[in-house]
């Protein structure tokens, strides 16, 4: 019979791929409590509207790229393509502004976009999201970047680059459009149809664009960096001097712009040359009209995002505690009365022992020990339960030991011979 395969884009995780997940996870976790953030999950599923408005229209993503349909009762509904948009409408939705003054949040979860997939790019992907609302100071930019160096640095990253640039204000943004504008007016006939469009609706768009031609033109075009407002490089500059003032080594980008039009002020991403050609694996910055634009309060927002399934393809090694495997090896319907009892004082001790269900011989117990890495076999037949022991062979030295068959002394006695 035909098998059903999984969606084109979409994948399976399991086995030492999933153990760096949760990892990576687990490590991300620690610091966001140290650094005082609170978890949000929301729904992977909203009104489309919801990311047209947030993410902007004119946006490949939003033109391109979102699993968008109609439910059955007729509304369009998105797989959510990134995850602030849900967060902020959970902000305002729950009444959370009203609540805190600052609100730090994060997330962890699926990510949807119908891209074209590639090493490291899945249709759906996983991420971990930081989001912070109701502080605009340039000290917290700094704070988000340092926390994702701690993070790295846990993790065991070391080659990496960190890339920040500033977008503007919507003033200096409005002031810099016009100039653009007429820049772009100029060489209008070289540029692809859908800047041409842009060029109309949505004229800093162009610098995103993928075609060649248009990114040729955009490089010698003139930078919005250079043209920001006085309030937009007073706080680019304290940014990078609070970066400064922790150690931290910035690379100034300025055609550093973000696929997303909410972005104000502060942007950034953190790439490595390992990844190839998608080798940024977190990417955020300042969103400072967004709430307000969303139907909310004027609370000025910052976050980022980490590409769960690019980091972990930089992840070497898991810092795991390692506690042994033990495995129990039966013979007879006599010791196999004692499984269950003998996992019970494993498990109470926060210990692992394992077993072969429909075991045949003791010969293919050892061999399954061996398989799943067992570091001490617990043999268990007639000849020993009349004699009253257990015998342990330690898998890695060979030799073997009894011990007495009793489930209370168990444990101390496992744990004399394992710490020696
Ligand atoms: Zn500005
Ligand atoms: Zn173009």
């Amino acid at each position: 019979m035909d098998r059903i395969k999984s969606l084109r884009g979409f994948r399976d995780i399991y086995g030492d791929e999933v153990k760096k997940f949760r990892y990576v996870e687990e490590v991300c976790r620690k610091y966001f409590n140290l650094f005082g953030y609170k978890e949000i999950i929301t729904p992977v599923l909203e009104n489309t509207g919801l990311f047209i408005r947030s993410i902007g229209e004119t946006t490949d993503i939003v033109e391109k790229e979102m699993f968008t349909f109609k439910d059955l009762s007729g509304e369009s509904v998105t797989m959510r393509p990134e995850a602030t948009a849900g967060i902020v409408r959970a902000y305002l939705e729950q009444g959370i502004f009203a609540k805190e003054r600052i609100s730090k949040l994060f997330s962890i979860g699926p990510m949807f976009r119908h891209e074209r997939p590639q090493k490291g790019r899945y249709r759906e992907f996983r991420q971990i999201d930081v989001e912070v609302f109701g502080i605009n100071d340039p000290m917290l930019d700094a704070e988000l970047i340092w926390m994702t160096t701690l993070i790295l640095k846990e993790i065991g990253l070391e080659n990496y680059t960190i890339e920040v640039n500033s977008v503007g204000c919507s003033d200096c943004r409005e002031h810099f459009r016009q100039m653009i504008v007429g820049y772009f007016e100029g060489i209008k006939d070289d540029l692809c149809e859908d800047c041409k469009r842009r060029l109309q609706r949505n004229p800093l768009r162009i610098f995103d664009c993928k075609n060649t031609k248009c990114k040729e033109i955009s490089a010698s075009s003139p930078f919005l960096f250079d043209h920001l407002c006085e309030p937009c490089k007073t706080h680019f500059n304290d940014f990078i001097r609070h970066l400064e003032s922790l150690g931290i080594k910035v690379n100034i980008n300025k055609r550093l712009v973000r696929g997303l039009d909410y972005y104000t002020g502060t942007v950034f991403e953190i790439v490595s040359q390992e990844l190839g050609s998608q080798n940024a694996f977190l990417a955020g910055g300042r969103y400072n009209n967004l709430v307000e634009s969303m139907g909310g309060p004027k609370v000025p927002g910052i976050g980022f995002a980490i590409g769960l399934d690019r980091l972990v393809l930089l992840v070497k090694e898991i810092k795991e505690k390692i506690t042994p495997v033990f495995f129990f090896a039966y013979l007879g319907e006599r010791a196999k009365k004692f499984i269950f009892p003998f996992m019970e004082e494993f498990i109470i001790n926060n210990l692992k022992l394992l077993y072969l269900p429909e075991a045949k011989s003791l010969k293919s117990q050892l061999r399954y020990a061996d398989s799943i890495r067992a570091d001490y076999v617990l043999i268990l037949g007639e000849d020993e339960i009349e004699k009253g022991i257990v015998i342990v062979r330690n898998m890695s030295k060979g030799n073997q030991l009894d011990i007495p068959l009793d489930v209370s002394t168990l444990i101390p006695n496992l744990q004399g011979l394992f710490e020696k």
